[in-house]
């Protein structure tokens, strides 16, 4: 449908960034479009609700700028997932692999716990290693994840794969 013709439009590629090989997808002309950028919201917004998520992660960095209008939409709170060192208060860490070395991701301890029900947003799910080491961070302070909604999946790098198995039937979806 119309919407998401406007979605689309309103991701390019970029190739060789960040490095020779490398086709980048930039959201960027999407969020400088205020009827695509509503369109988005809208539909994370709506995410946000048909789980009964109570509260809304976003992941460093796109998903922040994504998650935060979406969490403030559906009437709940916007937790940030940042990369190490970021969060100036107590931490939790979560380490996973990239193809050369590693990289952690944190939260703060008391931003979520148990009774919590977490939406964890983002722009693009690549190899996965982002959004399921965001997902154990989150259940290792006692908070159940409804879900994890993106806007788009590079479907060739297989991160569904990899989320779904820790994911355990919690829902992965991609607008
Ligand atoms: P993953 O951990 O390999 O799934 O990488 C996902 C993380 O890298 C997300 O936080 C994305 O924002 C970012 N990322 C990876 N590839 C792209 C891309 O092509 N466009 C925008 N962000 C990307």
């Amino acid at each position: 449908g119309g919407d998401r013709e406007l979605l689309l439009n309103g991701i390019r590629d970029v190739p060789d960034h960040p490095k020779p090989g490398v086709v980048f997808k930039d959201i960027t002309p999407l969020l400088a479009d205020p009827r695509a950028f509503s369109v988005l919201t809208d539909a994370l917004a709506a995410a946000v609700t048909r789980h009964g998520a109570t509260a809304v992660a976003g992941l460093e960095a796109r998903g922040f700028i994504l998650a935060a209008p979406a969490a403030l939409r559906a009437g709940v709170g916007f937790v940030p997932v940042r990369k190490a060192g970021k969060l100036p208060g107590e931490t939790v860490g979560e380490s996973y692999e990239l193809e050369y070395g590693t990289a952690e991701v944190e939260l703060h301890a008391d931003a979520t716990g148990p009774g919590d029900r977490v939406l964890v947003i983002d722009d693009v799910l690549a190899t996965g290693g982002t959004a399921e080491a965001s997902v154990r961070l989150i259940r290792r302070t006692g908070a159940e994840v409804v879900g994890v909604t993106v806007l788009l999946e590079l479907g060739f790098l297989g991160g569904r794969e990899r989320l779904l198995e820790t994911l355990d039937g919690t829902p992965l979806e991609s607008l």
